[in-house]
C-alpha cells in the first residue's frame, strides 16, 4: 500500500457504506491523465492481490515502446483511470436523472468495478497474445480476455475472501463481457444503460476507449483533440440507452478518428508490427518447453503470466529455447524483420478478401523456388471505426437541444437547482430538452467525413535481410497476379533490396 496517498486509516467494512465514499474517507493515487483518483475501499480489496497488481507487468501497447520509447505504461495505471472515468460518467447520469432513472449507489460502485477489473484477465504483449500467439498453437481458439477477465475476477474474490454482494459481481462480470462475442444480450436487462459505460458493445462509445485514447496520444507524444469531457457533461439516458447532443456529433466522430489514426500511426507502426512478429515467432518456438499456453486453463495460474515471459525466454539457459532466444537477442540488436512493401487492399475487392498468407507469396516468386514460407512474415492490418466497413455513428443516438430564447436565463436557473435541489434540476432538464433520438448520417454534416470506413492493408516482411529484394519481387508478382496492377504506391527502395546483413 505505499504507494498510495493516505487521508485516513480508517475505512467502512461492509459494501453499504463501501459504495458511497467520500474522498475524506478514501486513499488516493495521483495519475497523469486524470489527476486524483479516489479509491474506495471495495476498488482497494481488488486493487491490493497480485491478480490486480499484475497489470503492472503488462504493458498497455506491448512492444510499442520499441518505437515510440514514451509508451511504457501499463494496463495498471490505465485500468485506474477507467475506474475512475466510469465512476464519473453513472454519477453524472445520477447527477441530472438519478430519480427518473432509479440510479443507486449500488449501481455507481457496480460500475466502478466493472471499470476497474475489465482488463483483469489481459495476455501479455497487450493484444499479441489473444490474436497472434493463440491462433498459431491453438488452431481456432476462442480464448477471449474478456473471458479470463471474468473467471480471474471469480478467483480472486475466492481466493481473498473479498466481501462482495453476489448480485453485485454477477454484473461486474456481465458488464466486462457487454462488449465480447460473449455478452448476454438482455435487451429486457433493468437499466440497461449502465452496460454500455465500461465495454460498449452496442455502439462502441465506453469510458475504456476515453482512457486508452487520452493515455496512448500522451505517451507517445501525440497530440489529441478529442474531449470526452464534453461528451459525459452532456449525454443524456432515453429509452434505455445513453445519448449524446446533435451538436456533439463531431467529438463523436473525433473519438472513432482518432483511434484509428493511432491504429494507423501506433498500434500498426511497421516496425512495431516488425517486432511483434518476432516476439510471436519466439514464443511459438517457446511453447513446447515452457508450456505458455497451459497457462489460460486455470485462472490461477494464468495471473503468473506477462510480459515477463520475454525476460524469461532470454536469459534462459536451456537448449530447447535457443531459437527463441536468438530472435529476442535480434529484437535487442534491432536486426528486426524487414519491411518490404505494402498496399490497400482496393475498395472494390474489400467484399471477397481473404487474408494473403506467406504461401501465397510463395507462389508468385518467378525464378525457380528459392522462397520458403519461413522466410516471409504476411500482416493482414484491418483499421475500421470499430463496426468494420459500417459507419459506428449510424448506431449512436442523439438528440436537439430546443434553442429558446430565455435559454441563457434556464441554464442558470438549471445551474442554480442543480446546486441546490438535483431533483428539481432533472424536471427543468426536460422542460428544455427535445424528447426525440436519432441517428444522424455523415453527409448531413459534412461531405469532408469519409464515406467507407475500413481501409484493409497487405503487408510483408522478410525474416531474412539478405531477402528484402527477392521477397519483394514475388509480392509485386502477387498484386498483378491478383490484381492486374501493382497496387503498392512506393517501390522497395534499391538500398534494401541490396542490404546483406540486418541493422536499419
Ligand atoms: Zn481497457
Amino acid at each position: 500500500m505505499g504507494a498510495y496517498s493516505e487521508e485516513t486509516l480508517t475505512f467502512p467494512q461492509n459494501n453499504e457504506l463501501a459504495t458511497s465514499p467520500t474522498p475524506r474517507l478514501s486513499k488516493h493515487v495521483r495519475d497523469n491523465v486524470h489527476g486524483n483518483i479516489y479509491l474506495d475501499p471495495l476498488a482497494l480489496r481488488f486493487i491490493d492481490t497480485e491478480q490486480f497488481q499484475r497489470l503492472r507487468d503488462l504493458k498497455q501497447l506491448g512492444v510499442t515502446h520499441m518505437v515510440y520509447p514514451g509508451a511504457t505504461h501499463t494496463r495498471f495505471e490505465h485500468s485506474l483511470g477507467v475506474y475512475r472515468l466510469a465512476g464519473e460518467a453513472v454519477q453524472q447520469l445520477k447527477t441530472y436523472q438519478g430519480l427518473e432513472l432509479g440510479i443507486e449507489n449500488f449501481d455507481i460502485q457496480t460500475v466502478k468495478i466493472a471499470g476497474l477489473l475489465h482488463d483483469v484477465g489481459h495476455g501479455p504483449i497487450s493484444h499479441l497474445f489473444e490474436r497472434g500467439f493463440l491462433p498459431r498453437v491453438i488452431p481456432g481458439s476462442t480464448w477471449s480476455h474478456e473471458l479470463m477477465s471474468a473467471n480471474l475476477v471469480d478467483y480472486t474474490v475466492d481466493e481473498h475472501n473479498i466481501d462482495i454482494d453476489p448480485e453485485m459481481l454477477r454484473r461486474v462480470k456481465e458488464m466486462i463481457l457487454a462488449s465480447s462475442e460473449f455478452a448476454q444480450t438482455k435487451n429486457t436487462r433493468e437499466k440497461r444503460f449502465l452496460y454500455d459505460i465500461v465495454a460498449n458493445g452496442r455502439n462502441g462509445i465506453d469510458v475504456d476507449k476515453f482512457d486508452y485514447i487520452i493515455r496512448d496520444c500522451r505517451a507517445c507524444g501525440l497530440g489529441c483533440s478529442f474531449e470526452f469531457q464534453r461528451l459525459m457533461e452532456t449525454m443524456r439516458v432515453m429509452g434505455d440507452e445513453i445519448c449524446y447532443r446533435a451538436k456533439d456529433y463531431l467529438t463523436v466522430h473525433k473519438l472513432f478518428s482518432t483511434r484509428a489514426d493511432l491504429y494507423r500511426t501506433v498500434y500498426m507502426h511497421p516496425k512495431v508490427k516488425a517486432i511483434e512478429l518476432m516476439i510471436v515467432d519466439a514464443m511459438v518456438k517457446a511453447n513446447d518447453y515452457l508450456q505458455i499456453s497451459s497457462y489460460i486453463q486455470d485462472p490461477s495460474e494464468y495471473w503468473k503470466l506477462d510480459d515477463t515471459i520475454i525476460k524469461t525466454i532470454e536469459t534462459a539457459p536451456n537448449a530447447e529455447l535457443k531459437e527463441s532466444r536468438d530472435l529476442i537477442q535480434r529484437i535487442r540488436r534491432r536486426n528486426l524483420y524487414q519491411f518490404c512493401n505494402e498496399y490497400a487492399v482496393p475498395k472494390d475487392k474489400m467484399e471477397n478478401f481473404r487474408d494473403v498468407t506467406a504461401q501465397d507469396i510463395v507462389c508468385s516468386q518467378k525464378n525457380g523456388v528459392l522462397l520458403k514460407e519461413e522466410d516471409i512474415a504476411v500482416c493482414n492490418v484491418r483499421i475500421d471505426l470499430t463496426r468494420g466497413r459500417h459507419n459506428p455513428l449510424e448506431s449512436i443516438k442523439f438528440f436537439k437541444v430546443l434553442d429558446l430564447p430565455c435559454h441563457n436565463i434556464i441554464v442558470v436557473i438549471v445551474w442554480f437547482l442543480n446546486r441546490l435541489l438535483l431533483a428539481c434540476c432533472a424536471i427543468v432538464c426536460q422542460d428544455y430538452e427535445s424528447n426525440d433520438k436519432f441517428p444522424i448520417s455523415d453527409d448531413r454534416i459534412s461531405h469532408l467525413l469519409p464515406s467507407y470506413c475500413q481501409d484493409m492493408i497487405v503487408r510483408v516482411y522478410a525474416k531474412k535481410p539478405e531477402l528484402v529484394g527477392i521477397v519483394s519481387e514475388a509480392f509485386e508478382s502477387f498484386q498483378l497476379n491478383t490484381y492486374g496492377i501493382k497496387a503498392q504506391v512506393h517501390a522497395t527502395p534499391e538500398k534494401k533490396k541490396r542490404r546483406t546483413s540486418g541493422r536499419h
